[in-house]
């Protein structure tokens, strides 16, 4: 192994439920294998603006349980740039940091690997993103939450839209991938799921909708990931309400909502794993690569894999989604 002596913890672009559990799984694993521990302040910008401090066990007490980052997080632009990052090294340098571990989503990792190439600078990442959208990882830090907040939100709204005997689109988020949606979509019993990864014709979903009707279903709920390729939930239903007058539609952007709240068991088990893990990896000579899981077991996933690569929608939950609806 080289001669890492002080890591770096940092969480960057999208907040993510269970960055807690990462950032204390991160700092305890480090602190037992002997390495000192410095936590840097909103995410590259803090790399940039110095607000670095040392952490020790007692700074990641009491926090698996919440929500957030304690950590805060930022997106930077000046990190973009081959200035901004040899700033951001030499006050790396500056505190004695010799390692990285970076948690964050796709455009975090891409600043990871370009910023540990430039400088042949050790860096372990962790997939914090509630969009489940990276490669070479089954889940995601903060997914499972997310996924619980948005089948909890449907649930509620169904209430109404069986009262009001409704069609409801709710809005999800999601990014450029609809594992939200669909999953969400089994998970609270929708008609629908409409994302990115699959292109979903209007005719199409108002026959399915008009089916569901017609055999004594009185509301319909569709989830919609937000994305440019669906138009997002408010364009689909002009367009159902245009072309089908007859029903009463209504739309539910659920928002930032889903962000938030303290992690399930699952994101907080799988924050403490992959934290630990991070730091195993550090000790097993790995650099530059991001810690995934698959089936259960924890998997080195090299960055450019990661976020190169298009997650797959699984077709067999498609499948599932489409004969439960009927
Ligand atoms: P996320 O990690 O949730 O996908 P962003 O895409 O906003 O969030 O990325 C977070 C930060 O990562 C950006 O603000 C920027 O500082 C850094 N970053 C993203 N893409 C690049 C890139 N191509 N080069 C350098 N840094 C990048």
């Amino acid at each position: 192994m080289a001669d890492i002596k002080c890591i770096g913890i940092l969480t960057s672009g999208g907040d993510a439920p269970g960055m807690n559990a990462a950032i204390r799984a991160v700092t305890r694993s480090a602190i037992y294998a002997g390495f000192q521990v410095k936590g840097i302040y909103r995410g590259y910008k803090g790399m940039i603006t110095n607000e670095i401090v040392e952490f020790k066990t007692q700074n990641v007490s009491n926090i698996i349980q919440m929500g957030g980052t304690i950590l805060k997080t930022a997106r930077c632009k000046e990190f973009t740039t081959p200035e901004g990052r040899k700033l951001a090294y030499d006050t790396l340098r500056s505190h004695g940091i010799d390692a990285l571990v970076v948690i964050g989503g796709d455009g975090s990792l891409t600043g990871a690997r370009i910023f540990a190439n430039e400088f042949n600078f050790p860096i372990i990442g962790l997939p914090g993103t509630i969009d489940n959208d990276l490669y070479g990882t089954d889940l995601t830090i903060g997914y499972d939450t997310a996924l619980n907040t948005i089948m909890e939100c449907v649930d509620k709204i169904r209430d109404t839209a069986t009262s009001h005997e409704r069609l409801f689109f709710i809005e999800v988020m999601g990014r450029d991938a609809g594992f939200l949606a669909l999953n969400g979509a089994i998970a609270s019993g929708a008609e629908a799921a409409i994302i990115p990864e699959i292109s979903t014709e209007v005719d199409q979903l108002a026959q399915l909708i008009q089916n569901g009707f017609r055999k004594s279903k009185n509301s319909s709920i569709v989830l919609v990931a937000e994305s440019p390729v669906t138009g997002g939930a408010m364009a689909l239903a002009e367009r159902v309400k245009n072309e089908y007058p007859g029903y009463d539609v209504r739309v539910s952007t659920l928002g930032h909502l889903q962000r938030g709240g303290s992690p399930t068991a699952r994101d907080r088990i799988l924050a403490s794993r992959m934290g630990a893990a991070a730091i195993d990896a550090l000790l097993d000579d790995q650099r530059n690569v991001m810690i995934g899981i698959k089936n259960d077991e924890i998997v080195y996933v090299p960055f450019t894999k990661a976020i190169k690569n298009d997650k797959p929608i699984s077709r067999d939950l498609l499948n599932t989604l489409h004969r439960l609806s009927i």
